[in-house]
């Protein structure tokens, strides 16, 4: 068991250790917001034939060079019909957008540059360029082409290219489903009353829709007393999910029953600590091949230890290939509280300024009790290990938290 090890080698060790879930098949239309277990390479050129990009005439554009010039109308050609012949020099075929181009037609006459001459006649008045106007088959896509990749989020547009593609089915990993553990006897049930010394589950309820919003099954949420033998009962249950959350009971108190019970059930503790804030007491380890989080009870210590450990591997389970929030450079505008040897995780605001550069504040007073700074903050500040002052003007790094938009 290490201790006190750094925010990077405890994410390094927690990413080494989660294994890829199994892949199943779902149809296109339950895909969105899964991830692809395989990728994505064309069976199909795209677009499958040459055909028009213009409600007009298909034409030969050496016969349209002099205009104005009356041309025969040969023929129609609607979308979804094949032409029925080829044009014929000096003739044109009306032809309707995304009707495939005939042979021997290579431009096409917006309509608009036309007008009827009666008898099946057409006048154009402006010459197109060769190949204008026709959109050549494989313009878009080709066949063999890799598309998109493994580990891709199904997002709307890569549910639109799968269609387009063909892919009524899709494989992507199962989502890997995870017990939520909330700990303490102050706890109670958010549709309950507070009796004295007691609050709210929040925390139960918070990381179950984390693990939500990060493409996993939360399972329904348990809440075990400081009693070994509740513990030891609920953990037994919560054994059949592939990844264990607790939240409280990891710290140093009396109380801290969560360790104990997993150690006498011979849990492999890989780490306890780990030199950041919040959540200095993050603990880590395996259960009868089950990752085990023993995430600190303060509740914004729950929720960053959630963002920046258990989403990567969340998101390391699901074969994504994204694993971590991209980091942005931002500039402090206000001093910041800095403990030199621990990485800190403050919750910020941040937004453009008009010197064109991303600005951030962090949301006030940090302390892990205060969850209101997360629900206001649209961002995390990373203020890393060995920095001993986070003064205005200090550029520091910060990741988006897009809640809606993650994934
Ligand atoms: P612990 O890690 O169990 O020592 O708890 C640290 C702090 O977090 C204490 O103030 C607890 O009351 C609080 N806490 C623990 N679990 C939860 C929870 N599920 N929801 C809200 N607060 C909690
Ligand atoms: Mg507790």
């Amino acid at each position: 068991m290490q201790t006190f090890i750094s925010f990077e080698e405890a994410r390094r060790i927690e990413l080494a250790t989660v294994a890829e879930q199994p892949v199943e098949h779902v149809s296109l239309d339950e895909a969105q917001g899964r991830t692809l277990a395989a990728a994505i390479d064309s069976r199909d050129t795209i677009p499958p034939f040459d055909n028009s990009a213009m409600d007009g005439y298909a034409v030969r554009a050496a016969d349209v060079q002099d205009v104005p010039v009356t041309l025969p109308v040969a023929g129609q050609v609607p979308a979804g019909m094949s032409p029925e012949r080829a044009v014929a020099p000096g003739s044109c075929v009306q032809i309707m957008t995304g009707a495939p181009v005939p042979e021997g037609a290579d431009a096409v006459v917006p309509v608009e540059w036309t007008e009827q001459a009666g008898g099946d006649r057409v006048r154009v008045r402006r010459a197109p360029e060769t190949g204008q106007y026709v959109r050549p088959a494989g313009q878009d896509v080709q066949v063999g082409e890799r598309v998109i990749d493994v580990g891709q989020v199904v997002t709307p547009p890569v549910v639109g290219m799968l269609a387009t593609l063909g892919y009524a089915e899709v494989a992507v990993r199962v989502p890997p489903r995870i017990a939520v553990i909330a700990t303490g006897d102050e706890l109670v049930e958010v549709d309950r009353a507070l009796g004295p010394g007691q609050i709210r589950n929040s925390n139960g309820h918070a990381l179950a829709a984390q693990v939500r919003s990060a493409g996993a099954e939360a399972l329904p949420p348990l809440l075990a007393r400081d009693d070994k033998a509740d513990i030891r009962r609920i953990i037994e249950e919560a054994l059949s999910a592939d990844a264990l959350l607790f939240s409280g009971g990891v710290s140093v108190g009396e109380y801290d029953l969560v360790k104990q019970v997993l150690d006498a059930m011979g849990m492999e503790l890989y780490f306890w600590k780990v030199r950041q804030r919040p959540g200095k007491p993050l603990a880590f380890g395996v259960l009868q091949g089950k990752p085990v989080f023993g995430l600190p009870g303060n509740p914004v210590s729950s929720a960053m230890c959630f963002e920046q450990h258990v989403r990567p591997a969340l998101a390391t389970m699901l074969g994504r290939q994204r694993v971590l929030r991209p980091r942005h450079p931002a500039i402090l505008d206000v001093p910041s509280p800095k403990v030199e040897n621990l990485h800190h995780f403050a919750r910020g605001v941040a937004a453009f300024a008009d010197d064109g550069r991303l600005h951030v504040r962090d949301t006030g007073p940090q302390a892990s009790n205060l969850y209101s700074s997360v629900v206001r903050a649209n961002c995390i500040i990373h203020l890393p290990d060995g920095l001993a002052e986070a003064e205005p003007g200090l550029k520091v790094e910060i990741e988006w938290l897009d809640w809606a938009g993650i994934g």
